[in-house]
């Protein structure tokens, strides 16, 4: 078998290229493609074929793009594991007819956080590891997540008297965002938190799909504002309406991501505080990882693909190598 970086990760089984599975292509073209997680840079436009995916996946990706779609969660030689991204997140276990195992994580997190398992890979055998490496650098380390989380509640706590901004990604870090102000907030009881229409439209998708519940109400921008808790995607962070509302209402912003550990990540934000809280593995969760799984053969693709190889290769003594775009891998390394 293959494994190439294309639109997607391509496993080829066949000499001719044809690929068997694809995992993550923005346009679906193997005969089997899994959809790993419902982020809009892992979920397709057109279905060609048979879509691996949880129910969950389905679901938020149906309610994001607005087109439902047939999905299986298993199908012959492949099986879903959680990968603990996001809510339905998994990992997918291949094998080719040879007896080869491949696991491909998708985005992964191996950290217990707010409602959501972190990815085990003690239960994994694998020949070949494919694995994300966005944090893949020794200075993406991020605190343990109960420290962190506290350093957040504790900042909501400490600025009771005015509204805090708070930006997270439309689906994970926006419900994670929820859970922690419900928990900062649970005290007082009175202090409301709110959330863009686009975060409560996924929210509801995964409300639907789960059994958890979050507070986010609806937010009106235009509404003057006390010491409410206001949800807001990352994207609109130096928006000029945010701005505007942020000088009006005496606000502070708070960024919240794994490139937090990078100065440049408070300044592009404007952000008043910033706090890794990523649905990443930093950079010695991805190592252990490595370790646990204990494969034959690792690839690494986005991020920093190609020092997370090196130091694989050179401190852990892994064959490990990037996975470039349109690149194919050796024959050696098959
Ligand atoms: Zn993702």
């Amino acid at each position: 078998m293959t494994v190439r970086h294309r639109d997607g990760i391509h496993f080829e089984f066949e000499a001719d290229g044809e690929a068997a599975v694809v995992a993550d292509a923005r346009n679906a073209v193997g005969e089997v493609n899994v959809v790993s997680h419902a982020h809009a840079d892992h979920t397709f436009r057109s279905t060609p074929g048979t879509v691996v995916c949880s129910a969950e996946t389905a679901a938020i990706a149906a309610a994001r793009t607005g087109t439902e779609f047939e999905y299986v969660d298993r199908a012959p030689g492949i099986d879903l594991v959680p990968a603990g991204h996001v809510v339905g997140s998994r990992a997918a276990l291949i094998e080719d007819e040879a007896g080869r195992r491949y696991c491909y994580t998708g985005d992964v997190s191996i950290r217990d956080r707010c409602y959501l398992d972190g990815f085990d890979p003690s239960a994994i055998e694998a020949d070949v590891l494919v694995i994300e490496t966005t944090y893949g650098r020794p200075k993406y380390r991020f605190p343990p997540q109960a420290d962190l989380e506290s350093e957040i509640v504790d900042w909501i706590r400490d600025n009771d008297d005015r509204p805090l901004f708070l930006f997270g990604y439309s689906l994970g870090r926006a419900q994670k965002l929820q859970w922690i102000a419900r928990e900062a907030t649970e005290r007082s009881g009175d202090r409301e938190i709110l959330a863009s229409e686009s975060i409560r439209d996924v929210t509801r998708a995964i409300e639907s799909a789960t059994d958890l519940s979050f507070d986010g109400q609806p937010y009106d921008s235009l509404r003057g504002l006390t010491d409410e808790i206001v949800i807001l995607p990352s994207n609109q962070a130096r928006s000029e309406w945010v701005e505007r509302t942020v000088d009006r209402e005496d606000g502070l912003k708070a960024g919240f991501s794994g490139w937090a550990v990078d100065d440049s990540f408070r300044y592009r934000g404007n952000y008043d505080a910033t706090f890794p809280l990523t649905d990443h593995c930093d950079f010695d969760e991805l190592v252990s990882v490595v370790c646990e799984i204990d494969p034959e053969v690792v690839y690494t693709h986005h991020g920093s693909d190609e020092a997370f190889a090196d130091a694989l290769a050179t401190e852990y003594g892994y064959r490990a190598r990037p996975l470039k775009r349109d690149q194919r891998t050796l024959g050696e390394f098959c």
